[in-house]
């Protein structure tokens, strides 16, 4: 059966002290936890390596990678570094690096392929834009981020995919989507899985809710049959919140 999972995704915060810290604290708080969520996080690339000693239940897990393989790219980090440190799991296609750095899905199907070929786990992510929405667009965005991004894998490597549904409007906004709202798309999500892949990988494949999701509504979020748990922003810098959201399964 699909794994719960709740993953924090740092961004650019911390310095290397607070965030050695910060994951000193979340894997304390994590080895007494009360849910079997699996806990990710992911630091900036800097703290990744060192981060890493400190981490007993807690998996590791990096915030981008490079889109080429090694070679004459400056400033960028690839795989297999990733791989090197520690790392199990890549975020690909957050919506900041989609807005902010222009990647298309040509270029997350390319990091994709990279981070299963290093033995890394992507943990994909899809979601619109509030006038698409608005639109009535939403189920045609996510299915082509789906199509263009994952669904040229085969069974065998997308059992290896998470996804996560990150609703653009809800990231840093305070504004979460209903668990109504997230229930809706990830069934969908799930059934677009299960058109590709079969009924029986779209079952055992984690889908995430990322968007202002934190302590006070993780519970009613997550109740959610087709909620496998959360991609957390801001409430991934406050151990005790992080685990109250861990907790909430
Ligand atoms: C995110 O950036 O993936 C995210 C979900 O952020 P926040 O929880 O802060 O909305």
């Amino acid at each position: 059966m699909r794994q719960k999972i709740v993953a924090g995704n740092w961004k650019m915060n911390t310095v290397y002290k607070d965030g050695l810290e910060l994951a000193t604290a979340v894997n304390s708080l994590a080895t007494k936890k009360t849910s079997d969520a699996v806990v990710i996080i992911a630091p900036p690339f800097t703290h990744l390596a060192e981060i890493k000693k400190v981490l007993s239940v807690v998996k590791l897990s990096a915030q981008n990678c490079a889109s080429e393989e090694s070679g004459a790219y400056t400033g960028e980090v690839s795989v297999s570094m990733l791989k090197s440190v520690g790392a199990e799991y890549v975020i690909i296609g957050h919506s900041e690096r989609r807005a902010y750095y222009h990647e298309d899905n040509a270029i997350l199907a390319k990091k994709v392929n990279l981070t299963l070929s290093a033995g890394l786990k992507p943990i994909f992510c899809i979601g619109e834009v509030l006038p698409e929405r608005n639109a009535n667009k939403h189920f045609d965005i996510v299915k082509s981020q789906l199509a263009e991004g994952v669904f040229h894998l085969s069974p065998v490597e997308f059992e290896n995919i998470v996804v996560a549904y990150e609703p653009v409007w809800a990231i840093g906004t305070g504004v979460t989507a209903s668990p109504e709202q997230a229930q809706e798309m990830h069934k969908f999500i799930r059934s677009e899985i299960s058109s590709k892949y079969g009924e029986k990988i779209a079952a055992n494949t984690s889908i995430l809710y990322g968007g202002s999701c934190k302590g006070s509504n993780a519970k009613e979020l997550f109740a959610n049959p087709d909620v496998d748990g959360g991609l957390i922003g801001g409430a991934a810098l406050k151990a005790e919140e992080f685990l109250q959201i861990v907790n909430a399964f």
